[in-house]
């Protein structure tokens, strides 16, 4: 038996259930939804959770996607999803069709720099970082938070760490294991984060003071289901076969390209406008040094405000598909071609 938020779980079983998170002023009540897959065999317990910003709801449909077929009888171990971790994020937008927010609008708090949270006294936001920090590191040995491009962005899988030095007071052998891990996933892009202190607001360093291995996996975006979902199910099912508890070849990509600290940035436009891309410019694709990857122009005059380049050679992980852009929209992500820390198969040439 597996207790998780007050659910008790028999092996070989599946239930979902939501948890109580909080009241509104009028009442209105916060609960989140999870689900919890306990195999019939004892194993590691892997929690998959999505939506701590409601703007990129991608990792939720992944998360459904990755676990339909998957059977508890056939388990060894357990999966915990947590597919809309931040409620009201994914609900308000600020337009009739809302297409979420990064922030809950309840407090307007960014939950993933509020871990661990604050119980009793808190605001919403902080309350349930609270309880998640709470029963998260009380059940589970690897968690895996899923972001997405936003309703801007497109993204290949992008699995992004803390690299959890015991100098700044990670628990030892939590490095190791979570790089292993970070590989495992098979996404074609890797960011390793170092100097990420412990409890520094993010459900990653929170987890990982605890002793939890926990990446985020950012892939797909624009509200939009295309070989990107596929691809993080295919990293989903790795990571369960890495940790045994399905069972089956892991599934690589042709190559992997890891990079450390400014060797994987991440590109904004200047100016607003009408973003359109160059040619050769698009996501997933090799791009040098120089290399033009778009321009953002005036909506009413057609003049080029700006045209964005690539500061070095590099794969475009993530793409910007909007055509609006506002003054700081995110372009995209460059993984660096020709300073990386590891790869592994056959990189671009
Ligand atoms: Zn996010």
């Amino acid at each position: 038996m597996i207790s998780v938020f007050n659910c008790d779980v028999e092996p070989g079983t599946k239930v979902y259930d939501y948890v109580h998170a909080g009241y509104l002023a009028g009442n209105t009540e916060c609960r989140i939804g999870y689900g919890v897959f306990h195999g019939a065999k004892e194993g590691p317990v892997l929690t998959l959770i999505s939506a701590l910003h409601g703007w990129e709801p991608m990792g939720t449909e992944i998360i459904r996607r990755a676990m339909l077929d998957v059977d508890p009888k056939e388990m060894t171990g357990t999966v915990v999803v947590i597919p809309i971790a931040n409620p009201f994020s994914m609900e308000f937008g600020g337009t009739a069709e809302s297409s979420g927010l990064q922030v809950n609008p309840a407090d307007s708090l960014n939950l993933n720099r509020v871990f661990p949270g604050r119980g009793g006294s808190g605001w919403l936001t902080e309350q349930i970082a609270h309880l998640l920090t709470e029963e998260l590191s009380r059940v589970s040995d690897v968690v895996l938070d899923y972001h997405d491009g936003t309703s801007s962005n497109n993204m290949i899988p992008l699995v992004t760490f803390p690299a959890y030095e015991t100098t700044i007071g990670y628990p030892k052998g939590l490095s190791a294991r979570t790089e292993e891990l970070a590989k495992a996933v098979g996404a074609q892009v890797g960011r390793r984060r170092e100097g990420a202190k412990p409890n520094s607001g993010t459900i990653s360093t929170a987890l990982g003071a605890r002793g939890v291995v926990t990446m985020m996996l950012s892939v797909a975006g624009l509200g939009r289901v295309d070989e990107n979902v596929d691809e993080g199910v295919r990293c989903t099912k790795n990571l369960m076969k890495a940790l045994g508890i399905i069972s089956g070849e892991p599934e690589m990509p042709d190559y992997q390209l890891y990079c450390s600290g400014p060797q994987h940035e991440v590109l904004y436009t200047k100016a607003g406008g009408f973003f359109f891309a160059a040619e050769g410019a698009h996501l997933g694709a090799t791009v040098e040094k120089d290399q033009e990857l778009g321009v953002v122009l005036d909506p009413l005059t057609s003049e080029v405000r700006e045209v964005l380049r690539a500061p070095f050679k590099g794969v475009l992980g993530m793409f910007r598909g909007k055509m609006v852009t506002n003054p700081g929209g995110m372009l995209g992500h460059l993984a660096n071609l020709d300073d990386y820390y590891w790869s592994r198969g056959n990189l671009p040439k």
